[in-house]
């Protein structure tokens, strides 16, 4: 079991923002941003690479998700970045799919 799916279960503290038959959205703990929201399936896929063709219908879901939680969060308008951290060279750290929402203020570019 994941982390994120431990913290879905209640194992692990964690603030759940929103959430529905396939996915559930967490304040990251570590927020690099006024709001930096993580978006989760409930499916454990450990990365991009894992996708296949049958979670279409899910990766879709999660995308229309994130334009709601960002008018949720009040960053629709100003603007926010999403961002998916895959593999190494991205820093990605826990092994379940996660969609970074972050916003609040300008954030610069190009990514370190
Ligand atoms: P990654 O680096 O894999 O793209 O993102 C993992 C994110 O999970 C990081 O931004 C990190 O701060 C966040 N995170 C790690 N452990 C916890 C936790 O226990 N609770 C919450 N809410 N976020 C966590």
């Amino acid at each position: 079991m994941t982390l994120f799916t431990k913290i879905l279960q209640g194992q692990i503290p964690g603030n759940i923002v929103y959430q529905d038959d396939v996915c559930f959205a967490i304040r990251d703990i570590n927020p690099q941003a006024p709001v930096h929201v993580l978006l989760i399936p409930k499916k454990e896929i450990p990365s991009m690479n894992e996708l296949s063709a049958e979670d279409n219908a899910l990766m879709g879901h999660l995308m229309k998700k994130v334009s709601e939680i960002a008018k949720a969060e009040g960053i629709d308008q100003n603007g926010y970045r999403l961002i998916v951290n895959n593999g190494s060279h991205a820093g990605q750290t826990v092994s379940h799919i996660h969609l970074h929402i972050i916003g609040g203020r300008a954030l610069g570019w190009p990514p370190g």
